[in-house]
């Protein structure tokens, strides 16, 4: 257990008030599993926290917080809330053209029936040791199953992301949702659509890139989900599903494998594979009609990053490299002289040539010029500028460049 989250509770406590350690991270204790961050929640106003905490920062604006450090750990100490507030962003957004009433303090109980999940509303006193459980999540725990609290539609409506929630959190714990639970949510899909596109990418990330990347799709895709969060992607002719292309399960195998063994993963690249069906069928009609590989990856993206905007926004900086990776796959077609070897130093390069063996893994014709750039990072006849004789996409012919050989350089 954080024995700094431990600490919080306590301080508050020895202070005279109440304090328990909650939502996911009690849940994440129950299962044996390491809590990524610990919250904590305490009938004392954030004012109040204040006062027991000086140095603490309060945060948020409709829903404050605290912020308190404890040996280097960050914890959020939120109070007690009513069941008035479900818009857990905080962001002072409209809804229905009424703004969602502000902090609205509740009691312990009131604060465990407005929490999504009855797994994810269990209390925790880590001081005498005991757990409130007013919804019975804790055999839903021990059963492994995914059950919200109150009405299913009541509360998917008050707040849609849930039904992402559910998503992920049988993905990510093993639980499997009630029959209550699942049945409302691929007919309730739809209303994703009315979701701030920045929330949504927030949970596109945690779905895609937190280790469980597969078990998410299969499960965005089991319960109706993946085409009202990808409307990029080509649905499927099955309600609420889309065409799962082959490159994109593979990616998000990777990226599975490397969260394993705590490698960095970005949004860029998830962004670049999710979407690389639609921009690829895009290029290559704009090929068909004459246009060089680079312009056609170039001209389709915008329209493709278009479409998929209106669900989840995508920050430019993620875009940007996502597109450059791309455009990459045009640039790794020249394989000779100085182009190419430039090419080495781009700052995309690292990504741009993962995602070209993503594609080899799936297209045997590109396996040669994967070879080469696998090559050409060792320095292996890169300088000798032989590339492999039939590298290349084979949609357009490679020009060669006249005069300058690279050869004479090495
Ligand atoms: P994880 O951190 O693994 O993503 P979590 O359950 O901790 O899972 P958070 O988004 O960190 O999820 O939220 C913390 C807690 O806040 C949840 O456990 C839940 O009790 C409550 N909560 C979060 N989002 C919602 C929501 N949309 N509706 C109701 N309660 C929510
Ligand atoms: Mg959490």
């Amino acid at each position: 257990m954080c024995p700094r989250a431990t600490d919080v509770v306590r301080e508050l406590q020895d202070a005279g008030y109440a304090a328990y350690i909650v939502g996911g991270s009690v849940r994440d204790l129950i299962l044996g599993k390491h809590p990524k961050d610990f919250d904590v929640a305490t009938n004392a106003t954030p004012e109040e926290v204040k006062s027991v905490f000086p140095r603490c920062r309060l945060i948020g604006r409709r829903f404050r917080l605290a912020h308190v450090r404890s040996g280097g750990v960050l914890i959020e100490v939120a109070t007690f809330r009513g069941s008035h507030d479900s818009d857990e962003n905080g962001d002072g957004q409209l809804r229905d053209g009424r703004i969602i009433r502000d902090n609205v303090w509740g009691t312990l109980e009131e604060d465990a029936l407005r929490r999504d999940f009855t797994i994810n509303a269990l209390f925790l006193d880590p001081v005498g040791g005991d757990i409130s459980d007013f919804t019975g999540g804790y055999e839903d725990l021990a059963q492994r199953r995914l059950r919200l609290v109150g009405d299913p539609e009541t509360r998917y409506r008050e707040d849609p992301v849930r039904l992402l929630r559910a998503a992920r959190f049988v993905a990510k714990l093993g639980v499997e949702a009630d029959e209550e639970t699942a049945e409302p949510i691929s007919r309730l899909a739809p209303l994703l659509a009315d979701m701030p596109p920045a929330r949504l990418f927030e949970e596109v990330c945690k779905l895609f890139l937190t280790g469980h990347a597969m078990r998410s799709f299969e499960a965005l895709q089991r319960f109706g989900l993946s085409a009202a969060l990808l409307p990029a992607l080509q649905p499927s002719g099955e309600s609420g599903k889309v065409v799962a292309d082959p490159l994109l399960m593979q990616a998000l195998k990777n990226t599975d494998d490397r969260v394993a063994r705590d490698l960095p993963v970005t949004p860029a690249f998830l962004f670049a594979a999710l979407l690389w069906r639609p921009e690829w069928e895009r290029a290559s009609h704009l090929m068909e009609k004459g246009e060089s590989m680079h312009d056609a990856l170039m001209l389709a993206s915008d329209p493709v990053f278009a479409r998929q905007s209106v669900r989840t926004s995508i920050p430019r900086r993620f875009s940007a490299v996502a597109r450059q990776i791309w455009v990459m796959q045009a640039r790794f077609n020249n394989t000779r002289g100085k182009r190419a070897k430039r090419i080495l130093g781009d700052r995309t390069f690292r990504a741009a040539y993962d995602f070209l063996l993503l594609r080899a893994s799936q297209d045997e014709s590109l396996q040669p010029l994967a070879e080469f750039w696998t090559e050409a990072q060792e320095g292996h006849d890169f300088h000798n500028n032989r590339g492999p004789s039939d590298a290349g996409d084979k949609r357009r012919p490679r020009r060669r460049r006249r005069g300058k050989r690279g050869g004479r350089r090495s």
